[in-house]
């Protein structure tokens, strides 16, 4: 029997969903180029896209939108955020920021300023999508050392996400540390399914990043479900709270950046937090204001920042983890009962379905992901997310597909939103596409964008 965990809230409002006909469906994919990106959130109905602004504001978060102070300048909201980030995190400095990549444009050219060499990159255990372009547009480069244990995708380890220590080692050597701008500890790290980064692999990071004289910054999207699995699976931590171990993660750092989309519930909002250095702190102030709005609102309003510090307590509820958790866990087990080969063990967000495994006659460059996400919607309705070549695009040089070590069809749960009654629907439907997945066929472009191009490419598929 898989394990169900009862939801620790009962529902108070619903939003109305439709179900819509095959024939339907049909027509809406391939008006939207055989490209679910371009659908219409009217032709789907359980959307799996994204965990980001997705989730569903708990009554007290909807109850904090009507206390909003809209001050320009030092609302009460602003400081009710501040002093609940520095409680949490025990980071002096707290800049709102409108989401993650708000605090990505803001931070990084500072930190690539400081840097002494003329060569300037990031190291990190795999930098969002992002997070990369915004490396990239300020001219330096991101590189990745994440453990290969990542890329077994039938074998349990508990720590997919982990650094790859000697290989973050050497790749510090290779570069120069005057050259590192920064290391940066994705947690959860979204790009391997979810997986987390353990206490002592952070901590032998942070180690690494000292005794080289680099800063820390924790990308910080899922850091609730981060501390989760280390109450779960790391020895000693089973009898701390979730909010001890996030202290401690913490203190392994020097900044953060947060998309605070995903573990605090908000439907837009971001944080950019900095333990003590104050000359970074001006710096970062001088590009806030003409990038993100004044530095006690940073794109968002006063509400927003309301409904963001009630968020940022109600993450590490551990009641609320381990239900999210088990809720993820539970469609993985569907699937897998039904011989559909995921990412093993699931992780904290999403089930990442191993497409390159369901359907080996497709080749990466004709996206196997992507021809999996569109069977999925066409028979269901539910749709998901192409993690793979498609979203890796070309050489920037050759122009040629680059090769592409995971083909993931994502599907990304969103926090309090869907019951496990979905998540059976989702399963049945999968389950029913994997059966026939030897008639499934591959995509081939009709229209390719030159720069991120999975989001408005237009597909065809290949007879
Ligand atoms: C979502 C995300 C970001 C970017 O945040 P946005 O709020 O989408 O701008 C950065 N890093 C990680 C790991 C993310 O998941």
């Amino acid at each position: 029997m898989k394990k169900v965990l009862p939801p620790p809230f009962r529902i108070k409002m619903v939003e109305p969903i439709r179900m819509t006909t095959a024939e339907e469906r049909r027509e809406a994919l391939k008006t939207a180029g055989y490209n679910p990106f371009s659908l219409s959130s009217q032709d789907v109905y359980i959307d799996l896209l994204t965990d980001s602004g997705t989730g569903a504001m708990s009554d007290r978060q909807w109850a904090g939108l009507m206390m909003g102070d809209e001050s320009y300048a030092g609302s009460r909201n602003f400081q009710n955020l501040e002093r609940k980030a520095r409680e949490i995190f025990d980071y002096q400095y707290v800049i709102p920021v409108h989401q993650g990549r708000g605090a990505e444009q803001v931070l990084f050219p500072c930190l690539i300023e400081r840097v002494k060499g003329d060569k300037p990159v990031f190291i990190s255990n795999y930098h969002f999508d992002t997070t990369a372009a915004h490396v990239e547009l300020n001219g330096a480069k991101a590189i990745n050392t994440l453990t290969p244990m990542a890329m077994d995708t039938g074998s349990w380890y508990d720590w997919k996400g982990n650094f790859d220590l000697a290989a973050l080692e050497q790749v510090i050597e290779e570069n120069g540390a005057k050259n590192v701008a920064a290391i940066v500890i994705t947690v959860t790290c979204n790009s391997s399914g979810g997986q987390p980064v353990s206490m002592t692999n952070i901590r032998a990071a942070s180690e690494i990043a000292r005794l080289n004289k680099i800063p820390v910054v924790i990308d910080s999207a899922r850091y609730c479900e981060n501390a989760w699995f280390i109450k779960q699976r790391e020895k000693g931590y089973q009898d701390k709270s979730i909010k001890e171990i996030i202290a401690e993660m913490y203190s392994y750092g020097d900044m953060l950046t947060m998309s605070a989309k995903k573990d605090p519930m908000v439907n837009i909002g971001g944080l950019l937090c900095i333990r003590d250095d104050e000359e970074l702190l001006r710096a970062c102030q001088v590009r806030c204001v003409p990038m993100e709005g004044f530095i006690t609102y940073g794109g968002l309003a006063g509400r927003d920042m309301e409904a963001l510090a009630i968020g940022l307590e109600e993450a590490m509820d551990e009641g609320m983890l381990a239900y999210r958790i088990g809720q993820v866990e539970y469609l993985g087990e569907c699937l897998r009962e039904g011989g559909v080969p995921i990412q093993y063990p699931t992780g904290g967000h999403a089930v990442f379905v191993d497409a390159g495994k369901v359907l080996p006659h497709i080749p990466g460059d004709q996206f196997p992901a992507q021809s999996l996400a569109n069977e999925l919607y066409l028979e269901s309705g539910v749709r998901g997310v192409e993690i793979g070549s498609l979203l890796l695009g070309r050489d920037p040089k050759t122009g040629i597909q680059k090769t592409s070590s995971m083909e993931f069809l994502r599907l990304t749960i969103p926090r309090r939103v869907y019951t496990n009654d979905h998540m059976d629907y989702i399963a049945e439907s999968l389950i029913s596409v994997y059966q026939r997945r030897e008639s499934i066929k591959g995509l081939t472009f009709d229209y390719e964008p030159p720069v991120l191009r999975h989001f408005t490419a237009r597909l065809v598929p290949v007879l």
